[in-house]
């Protein structure tokens, strides 16, 4: 089997939800039902504020992404301890159950990071959905995830929903210019501690952003 590969990168820290601050890998798939990627319909699209690069890249089998992968880990470092994170786009248009067995057994843990339209396919205990939900005309959240990931203020109609599920709520200000600064980012920031304080939820400031990580 063969997948549209993005961009394998790594090593970093995995900047959000349940396992931020971590030592990971990313390996981020091509393509999102969200968004074409192309600058003149972003506006218009499910996700303006989107902060991805998408679009493009290479066919690989899955032992070639593998192989990229474990190649990443630096030596000396605990390999037992490394994760990895499936992304996107939206990598559930692509991933199956060899490639999240796969990726299972050699990695500590791994978080796949979707918008919740598409169902995830059976998986080892530590592979774990990370759903960052969005309002994609027709396509409804189907996801069950482990945790969810309400970027704010864009997201936020989902909140009850996510609240409702049981499973811990993450609320994420979005940076709409691009970094964490600006009145705007100040203010989504504000917006999350109210929620945070007033429900329960639980912050997460992309780490990576604040140290310059990929
Ligand atoms: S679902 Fe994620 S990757 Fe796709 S357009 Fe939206 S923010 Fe970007």
């Amino acid at each position: 089997m063969a997948y549209s590969v993005k961009t394998i990168f790594g090593p970093t820290l995995q900047g959000e939800g349940s396992n931020a601050g971590r030592a990971c890998v990313f390996l981020r798939l091509s393509g999102c039902n969200a968004w074409d990627g192309r600058p003149e319909t972003r506006a218009a699209s499910a996700c303006p504020y989107c902060d991805t690069e998408f679009r493009g890249g290479e066919r690989l089998a899955l032992d070639a992404i593998l192989v990229r992968l474990l190649r990443l880990i630096p030596e000396g470092a605990d390999a037992a301890q490394f994760g990895c994170v499936l992304t996107g786009g939206e990598p559930l248009l692509q991933a199956d159950q060899e490639l999240l067995t796969t990726l299972g057994a050699a990695f500590a843990w791994v978080d796949v990071e979707t918008n919740g339209t598409r169902p995830c396919p059976p998986r080892p205990a530590n592979v774990r959905v990370s759903c960052s939900p969005k309002a994609i005309t027709g396509q409804p959240v189907v996801a069950e995830p482990d945790w969810w990931k309400i970027l704010i203020p864009d997201q936020e109609p989902f909140l009850e929903r996510a609240l409702a599920s049981g499973a811990p709520v993450y609320l994420q200000p979005t940076c709409p210019d691009g970094g964490p600064e600006g009145a705007t980012y100040q203010a989504n920031v504000e917006r999350c501690l109210e929620l945070c304080y007033a429900r329960g939820c639980r912050l997460s400031v992309q780490v990576h952003k604040y140290l310059g990580l990929e």
